[in-house]
């Protein structure tokens, strides 16, 4: 592969870089293509691409991407995770072109102009920020960073090393994964769709919950993915992916083909999803056993490939273990093109 247009290098000085190597291949193999040929791996990313040679304690770093904001985003993840497998290790990490050590470019200070129910376990918030068109292209998805109760928000800071250096204690944020389920810029607002799920101890639902105007948040993104490039399309999830499937409905042009496969609890929670495509909706009902239970998502979608070409693009976005069932499925008995699929783990049942 050619280097794409912004690149950077780094070197990382590590007690054991075999042992880092192993962990990293082992990562990301869920999150990338990861090639390994002896003391040289590739990790090729949607968003980008790491080559990390080992020489002695060194690994050279060599990071290519389509964008800034990716290389950034690339440099990141790849210098959190070199910490975090270099475990109690010392580790020197540095960069050709090191961040300046400042405020993430990504993040913006959200505030809350709106809330309410949609149905009656979806909720919709309404934001407001300085820059609502920085979250308008550039992926779907954004990291909500919710301050603890009653304190002046700390957001998190760029270090030189290319990690995100975040508040601690009693000023540590919670960060949970959303969607932008649309971006409204001419008004400068951006709703935002939460399922209100069973669950303890769950800040994200009761920050939605409990959104009132005025509530300040962090917003980190865009990022994680963006409307697949693509003619006839299967999309397949459960409430937490219903704003992503809706975004990207109301997004494609006029002549996609859409196979949605949408499940939730019963009628009640079914809610437009308008679209310029050509739709196929259907609709699954769990009747009260629990989500992520019942492998609706995943049966749909064996279903709609049986008669399927193999350049439909498919989506799912759905419980941790029901996405690996799907990703395997589609990557060992389909061999369907990696490049023409995503299958997020949206959440995870806790046992
Ligand atoms: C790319 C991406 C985009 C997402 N977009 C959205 C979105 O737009 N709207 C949205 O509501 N969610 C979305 N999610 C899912 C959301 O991040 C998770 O549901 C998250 O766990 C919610 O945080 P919480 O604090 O409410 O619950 P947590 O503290 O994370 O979990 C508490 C318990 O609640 C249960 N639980 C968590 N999530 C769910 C769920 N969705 N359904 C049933 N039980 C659950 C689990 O058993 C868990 O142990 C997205 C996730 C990803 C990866």
């Amino acid at each position: 592969m050619m280097a794409e247009g912004f690149t950077a290098s780094g070197v990382a000085i590590a007690v054991d870089p075999i042992r880092i190597l192993d962990e990293l291949c082992t990562h990301f193999v869920e999150h990338s293509t990861v090639k390994r040929d002896g003391d040289q791996v590739s990790l090729e990313m949607t968003i980008g691409k790491a080559e990390i040679r080992q020489e002695g304690r060194k690994l050279a770093i060599e990071l290519s991407c389509k964008s800034a904001r990716a290389l950034q985003n690339v440099r990141s993840v790849l210098a959190e995770h070199l910490f975090q497998f270099a475990g109690e290790d010392a580790l020197e990490l540095a960069w050709s072109d090191a961040p300046k050590a400042d405020r993430l470019p990504d993040l913006r200070e959200i505030r809350v102009v709106g809330a309410r129910n949609i149905s009656p376990h979806m909720r919709r918030v309404t934001i407001a920020c300085e820059d609502t068109r920085h979250f308008a292209h550039g992926g779907l998805h954004f990291r909500l960073l919710i301050p603890p109760k009653g304190r002046t928000p700390i957001w998190p800071k760029l270090r030189s090393d290319g990690r995100i250096e975040w508040a601690k204690d009693e000023d540590a944020l919670t960060v949970r994964i959303y969607t932008f389920r649309s971006v409204d810029l001419e008004r400068g607002e951006i709703d935002i769709d939460f399922v209100l799920h069973e669950g303890e101890n769950m800040p994200g639902t009761e920050w939605a919950v409990n959104a009132t105007p005025g509530d300040i948040a962090g917003a980190l993104g865009p990022g994680g993915g963006g409307v697949p490039d693509a003619a006839a399309m299967i999309l397949a999830g459960d409430e937490a992916a219903l704003p992503a499937i809706s975004r990207i409905a109301a997004e494609v042009p006029a002549e996609t083909h859409l196979r949605i496969f949408l499940e939730v609890d019963g009628p009640a929670e079914e809610l437009p999803v308008p679209s310029a495509a050509t739709v196929d909706l259907t609709w699954m009902h769990r009747n009260g056993a629990p989500a992520g239970t019942m492998g609706l998502i995943e049966s749909a979608i064996k279903t709609a490939l049986s008669n399927a070409d193999a350049d439909t693009f498919v989506w799912a976005g759905c419980e941790r273990s029901e996405a690996k069932r799907i990703r395997d499925f589609l990557k060992t008995e389909r061999g369907h093109d990696r490049h023409k699929m995503s299958i997020g783990a949206y959440w995870e049942r806790s046992i």
